[in-house]
Parts: C-alpha cells; sequence; structure tokens
C-alpha cells in the first residue's frame, strides 16, 4: 500500500468509526458510502444495508466483487452476520490493492456494526430492566399499603410511600434502621423468634413519628435470594385502627349499659366469675352487693324519663366514686346497680362498702332544678359459702335485697345478708357501732389509768391510759369488744381523738397539781398513725400547755408494718417533739431488727402473752429475755406487761427487764384512785422507798 494509499485507508477508517459512533439509520448508510466513494476515489458509492437489500438476503461474498458496468461491490459480513454491501462505480478499473482496502474497509465496518449493535442490545436490556423497576417501585408506591423489607437481622433494607405515610418516616429515615424502633414496646420475644414468624398474619401495635400508637395487621413473609435462600423479611402492614374502634364499639355495645357506661350484666357475670377465680386463689372471700333504688319510679313516672336518666347517670357516678379500682360496679336494669367485691378479708367488710354506697345518696341531686332524694336497699352474698358463681350470688343477693327493704323501718339505709348468720354478726355490729357513735358523742367514754414501775425503784415512772365504754346496760365495755370494730370502721380514728384530748387534759391538771412529771401513755391504732398525727399531738399540747415530756404513745407493731419510710417520717416529727415512743404487744408482730433498729422508739414492751407463761413455759422464759437482751444491745428500754406473779416480777427483775406493769402492781385505776397510788407512791420513794 502505498503512503497516500495508505493514509487515505487511515482516514476512512477513522471516520466510519466516527460514524458508527454517531450516527444511525439513512443518516449512517449515506456516510458509509460516502467514505467508501472517497476511498475508492469514484464519483458514486453508497451502503445498502441489509434490511434494504432488494430480495431479501443475497449471496454473501467474502471478496469484492465486479460488476459488468465497472462497478465494485463488498458485502460488510462478521460471523456469518451480514450488515449490508458497500457499492462503488462510476471509474474505471480498480487496482488489486485498491480492492484490498475496499475489503478492510468492510471488514472494519462489519465488526464496528456488530459491536455497536450487542452495545445497542445490552442498553436496550438495560433500560427495559430499569424501567421495569421504576414500574414496580411505582406500583409499591401506589399500594394503599405499607411495605417493608429487612434482612435477617432485622434493619430495614426497603421503606415504600406506603409506609412513609403510615408511619411518618421518610424512607431515608428508616432504612438501615432496626425494625424494632417502630414497636409500641420492644417486645423482646419477637427479637429472639425474628425468623419464626414468617408468612404470619397478625395484628400488632405500632408507634409513629409524631409517637401516636395504632393498630396494624401485619402479614409476615419470607423474603429469598435467585437460589431460595432466605435473605430477609417482607413486611406488609395496613393500619387497622379504624376496624378496631368499630370493633371496640361493639364491644362496648354489647358489654356496657349506653345510658350510665357501666358494665351490663353481661359483663358483670363475666367480671364477677374472674374475680371469683382469684378470689379463690387466694383463698379470701367475695361478696356481690344487689343494689336497688328507693323513690326511682316515682320520680320516673312523675318528672318523666329524661330526668330518670340524668338522675340514674348521676347515681352511677357517685357509686363508681366510693368504690376501689378492682371492684365491679354494673347497671342491671332500670334502677337496679350491682357490685361485685373480691379478695375481702371477712364478710362484714361488705357492709362498709354498702354503707358507703348509701351515704354516697345523701346529698339530694339536682336535676333540671328539681332537688331529688333517691336511697338504696342493698342485699349482699357472700362466695363461697352463699354460690360458687356470678349467676346465683346474683339471685341470692337480689332475694337479700327484697328482704333489707322490706324489713327495714328505713330503707335508705337497709342492707341485708342472704344468710342468717351473717345478718345476726351485721345486725350487732352495727348495734355497737351506732352505740359507740352516740357514746363518743354523749360522755359515756372515759379513761383508766395503769401505772407502770420501775423495777430496781419500785417508783410508778409511768402510766397507760385505757379506754372504756359505761354503757347504759352493759355497764363498763372493755375496749377488746369495741376497739376491733371501731378499727374495722374507721370510728377509731374519733375515738381515739378523745383518748388523746382527754389524757392531756387530765395529765396537764397534774402537771398543774405539782405532780412530779410522769409519763402518760396513749394507745394509737394502725389508722390514726398518719401523717396528720404529729400536727394533732402538737396542737393538743400547745393547748393544754402540757410540757411533751408528759406524753408517749404505744404503737402495735402492726402499724410499722405497712410502708416503712412513711412510718419513720412520721416517728421522727413526734419524737422531734419530744414526745416518746414505744412498741406495744411487742414478739406477736414479725419486725425484723434490721427495720427495728431504724425506727426512733424509745421502749419495747413485751406482750402479755409471753409474762404469762413465765416462769414455767421455758420458750415464753426464752422470748421475754432474749428481748430484753435486744433492747439493751438496741439501747431501747423494755417493759414487760400482764406482770400478775411475784414469779413472774422476780424473773423479769433477774432477766434486767427495766419497767414492768401488771395487776401484782395495780390495775387500771380511774383517775381520782390512780393520783391517790401516785401520791402514796411518791411519798413512799421520798421516805426511801418500799417495793412490792
Ligand atoms: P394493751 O395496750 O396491750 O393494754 C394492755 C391490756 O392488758 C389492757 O387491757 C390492760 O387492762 C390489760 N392488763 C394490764 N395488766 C394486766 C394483767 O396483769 N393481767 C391481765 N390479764 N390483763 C392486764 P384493756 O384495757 O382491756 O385494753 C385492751 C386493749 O385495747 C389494749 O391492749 C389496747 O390494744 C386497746 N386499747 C385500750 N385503750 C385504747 C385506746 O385508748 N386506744 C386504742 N387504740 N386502743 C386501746
Ligand atoms: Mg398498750
Ligand atoms: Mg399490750
Amino acid at each position: 500500500m502505498s503512503t497516500h494509499a495508505s493514509a487515505a485507508y487511515m482516514h476512512a477508517s477513522a471516520a466510519v468509526c466516527e460514524a458508527v459512533l454517531r450516527l444511525r439509520g439513512p443518516a449512517l448508510w449515506e456516510e458509509l458510502g460516502r467514505i467508501a466513494s472517497d476511498l475508492m476515489q469514484a464519483p458514486h458509492g453508497k451502503f445498502i444495508p441489509s434490511d434494504l437489500t432488494p430480495g431479501g438476503l443475497p449471496p454473501v461474498h467474502s471478496g469484492p466483487v465486479e460488476s459488468a458496468a465497472g462497478g465494485l461491490m463488498q458485502d460488510v459480513v462478521r460471523d456469518s452476520q451480514y450488515f449490508g454491501s458497500f457499492h462503488v462505480c462510476g471509474r474505471g478499473s480498480f487496482e488489486e490493492h485498491e480492492k484490498q482496502q475496499f475489503s478492510s474497509l468492510a471488514t472494519l465496518t462489519a465488526s464496528l456494526l456488530q459491536i455497536h449493535s450487542v452495545a445497542q442490545r445490552s442498553t436496550h436490556a438495560f433500560v427495559q430492566v430499569e424501567a421495569q423497576l421504576a414500574h414496580q417501585t411505582q406500583i409499591l408506591d401506589h399500594l394503599h399499603e405499607s411495605v417493608v423489607t429487612m434482612d435477617l437481622n432485622g434493619y430495614i433494607t426497603s421503606w415504600n410511600k406506603g409506609a412513609e405515610r403510615l408511619f411518618g418516616y421518610s424512607a431515608i429515615e428508616a432504612v438501615g434502621r432496626h425494625i424494632l424502633f417502630l414497636y409500641e414496646d420492644e417486645d423482646t420475644a419477637f427479637r429472639d423468634n425474628f425468623a419464626e414468624y414468617g408468612g404470619r398474619m397478625m395484628e400488632v401495635r405500632r408507634r409513629k413519628k409524631n409517637g401516636e400508637v395504632f393498630w396494624a395487621s401485619l402479614s409476615l413473609s419470607q423474603l429469598c435470594d435467585l437460589e431460595e435462600r432466605p435473605i430477609g423479611m417482607i413486611a406488609y402492614l395496613t393500619d387497622i385502627t379504624e376496624r378496631k374502634q368499630a370493633e371496640e364499639r361493639l364491644h362496648h355495645l354489647a358489654y356496657y349499659d349506653a345510658l350510665t357506661g357501666l358494665p351490663n350484666r353481661t359483663l358483670l357475670t363475666k367480671l364477677v366469675d374472674q374475680g371469683l377465680s382469684v378470689t379463690l386463689r387466694n383463698q379470701s372471700i367475695a361478696g356481690v352487693l344487689f343494689i336497688d333504688l328507693n323513690r326511682f319510679k316515682v320520680i320516673n313516672d312523675t318528672l318523666g324519663r329524661s330526668v330518670g336518666d340524668e338522675l340514674l347517670k348521676e347515681v352511677a357516678r357517685r357509686f363508681r366514686a366510693v368504690l376501689r379500682e378492682q371492684d365491679v360496679v354494673a347497671r342491671l336494669t332500670g334502677d337496679e346497680f350491682a357490685v361485685g367485691l373480691f379478695d375481702l378479708g371477712q364478710h362484714f367488710e361488705a357492709t362498709t362498702v354498702a354503707q358507703k354506697l348509701q351515704a354516697s345518696l345523701i346529698d339530694p341531686i339536682l336535676v333540671d332544678g328539681h332537688v331529688l332524694r333517691v336511697g338504696a336497699s342493698i342485699g349482699i352474698s357472700v362466695f363461697p359459702q352463699d354460690g360458687t358463681d356470678a349467676e346465683s350470688l346474683l339471685r341470692q343477693a337480689d332475694i337479700a335485697m327484697a328482704r333489707a327493704k322490706a324489713d327495714a323501718e328505713n330503707p335508705d339505709d337497709s342492707v341485708a345478708y342472704y344468710s342468717q348468720d351473717m345478718n345476726q354478726t351485721m345486725l350487732e355490729r352495727m348495734r355497737l357501732e351506732h352505740g359507740l357513735r352516740h357514746a363518743l358523742g354523749h360522755g359515756e367514754l372515759l379513761l383508766h389509768y395503769q401505772p407502770k414501775y420501775a423495777v430496781d425503784t419500785g417508783r410508778i415512772i409511768g402510766a397507760e391510759a385505757l379506754v372504756r365504754w359505761r354503757h347504759a346496760e352493759r355497764g363498763l365495755v372493755p375496749p377488746a369488744e369495741f376497739i376491733p370494730l371501731a378499727e374495722s370502721t374507721g370510728l377509731v380514728v374519733q375515738v381515739g381523738e378523745w383518748v388523746l384530748e382527754t389524757a392531756c387534759a387530765q395529765a396537764a391538771a397534774w402537771q398543774r397539781a405539782g405532780l412530779r412529771p410522769f409519763r402518760l401513755a396513749v394507745n394509737v391504732s394502725a389508722r390514726e398513725f398518719t401523717s396528720m398525727l404529729p400536727g394533732r399531738v402538737k396542737n393538743t399540747l400547745e393547748r393544754y400547755e402540757l410540757d411533751p415530756a408528759w406524753l408517749e404513745l404505744e404503737i402495735t407493731e402492726s402499724t410499722l408494718m405497712h410502708n416503712i419510710e412513711r412510718v419513720i417520717t412520721i416517728m421522727d416529727r413526734l419524737t422531734a417533739m419530744g414526745v416518746a415512743l414505744s412498741l406495744d404487744d411487742f414478739g406477736t408482730g414479725y419486725s425484723s431488727l434490721s427495720y427495728l433498729k431504724r425506727f426512733p422508739i424509745h421502749t419495747l414492751k413485751i406482750d402479755r402473752s409471753f409474762t404469762t407463761g413465765i416462769p414455767n413455759d421455758s420458750n415464753d422464759c426464752a422470748i421475754a429475755s432474749t428481748i430484753i437482751n435486744m433492747g439493751r444491745q438496741l439501747k431501747h428500754r423494755v417493759i414487760a406487761e400482764g406482770v400478775e406473779t411475784q414469779e413472774q416480777l422476780n424473773f423479769l427483775r433477774e432477766s434486767g427487764c427495766d419497767e414492768v406493769q401488771g395487776y401484782l402492781l395495780s390495775r387500771p385505776l380511774d383517775a381520782r384512785a390512780f393520783e391517790k397510788l401516785l401520791r402514796e407512791n411518791q411519798d413512799a420513794d421520798q421516805a426511801d422507798g418500799v417495793y412490792v
């Protein structure tokens, strides 16, 4: 090939490359024809592509073919793929090296066209895949459902528009985070069994970006690679809050009374049956109260239904307000209500609740300017004695209610038990309670004073105030017969106030009379031991101008059991005032030593039951001496109560007990007798002491 010829070929091949890259269709063919005519220095040149080749596919020639008219034709072929043919004409014959160049040009063109077509085909495929993906994403994004994929460890790998709408997080915020961040509370069980949930449909609670928690239906299925190996999970979530709410509304319609919003009879039955099984498990007792309103029908008939409805709503509200959270109250029909009480200690606790319900109706109810007064008659049945299921207990309570209504002078405070025995005890208790209220208001209570002696000197160093009830018919009633009742009804608080008042008044009188100061102890029950107590004590001491050194409070061990920190705070406030504290009936409770040393106690009082066994019962002796030693260790004084014999006193003295109290030395005395004894004791003491 001459230099000129080779330069022309280089030029032509560069031009072919550029043409194939840049041009398409007829423009390409035209350019290829032009390049061929340039190279071959022929006036005419063209490229006829395969699809325009007339008469289908021609017989393919590898080398150039001369035509009769002096033209030259060269097929463009590679790997038996035919792309078309070059044609040049219009000049004289062609030299051999020119024919070779023509053929080379065809070979180059063929390979360029082939590469280009492959590239074009794969570009086309890529574009197709991309379009398909975009299409799918579009479908996913248009789904109302949210679709979330995650890897096997629960990290989110994709997040569609539905998920963005549902949760409020954008894909950028969500992808890469752990799926648990959407949970209402992180359910560790799910975390552990993550992979086992595949294919399951469930209703779950999830949390949105704005914090709102909602109900969603969740279906999980496995995501696999081409070889069917699991690579993650796909989760479809739909918000089902509305359906859930509709279900709840239906549930509400089926189980609640539309007027008052209280449970209806159906739900009451279910709840009571559930409550009974808990009660049975705890081996406690339960009560069902059947409540019938008095005078409701008259109001309803004369003032109309809408007034009646408002009245019932208010009654329901008042009932709910006096009950504890765990008590069930339901409206049965019309003016009938029922209450379920579970886990009661004793059956008469139900009476207290019944009375509270009745008391809640004492204030008149105002409806549309009408001042309405209703009351309630209440029947009570007790589980397990009267029945073992809700239906039978309700039936018995209903019967008891009818009896309460019929028998009563005042049906508004009438309560009856189904069982005659329980009724009897209830009536006695009610009578007693009534009597005690009367006693408080009519000066029927009085105090006796029992001296406390120092073991070493025989001096009276204190006294305990003990309450008595001077009953018109029964004479002097001991506290054991009314204090427990007063404790269960709460009346003990008023009794306690009276005792503190009276004891302080008496001590102040003795202080003024010039008696040597001693400690006057007042018993305080657990129900009085509240944060109100220190203020009340302070106020009483101030009113009587009584030195706090005169006062001591006896607290039983059970008081300490409740809320230790609270109890200690109250005790600290009392001792800061200068009032002494002693632990009564010590040894009968369960105070642990570790707690005991935290209480600011001055004196431990050995319970009478241990003193009684001294000196014959070795256990009692051991307990008494242990308490004495313990008191010494903790720097508390120790007193033994109920000392009745000289032997007991001797034992206690030898064991190192500080103080004694009991019939051997003195019974509880009225104020006058006590004062006389005290003066004698103080005189004797001055004349250098005698001791029993
Ligand atoms: P307590 O505080 O342990 O009082 C001691 C009880 O034992 C008193 O009975 C007392 O009379 C009695 N006693 C004293 N020495 C002897 C004795 O040698 N032998 C026998 N057999 N008994 C003796 P009382 O007065 O009947 O009081 C009984 C319980 O009633 C008291 O036990 C106390 O828990 C409670 N109590 C008494 N007065 C009040 C009070 O004003 N308020 C409160 N909350 N409870 C009181
Ligand atoms: Mg006492
Ligand atoms: Mg005692």
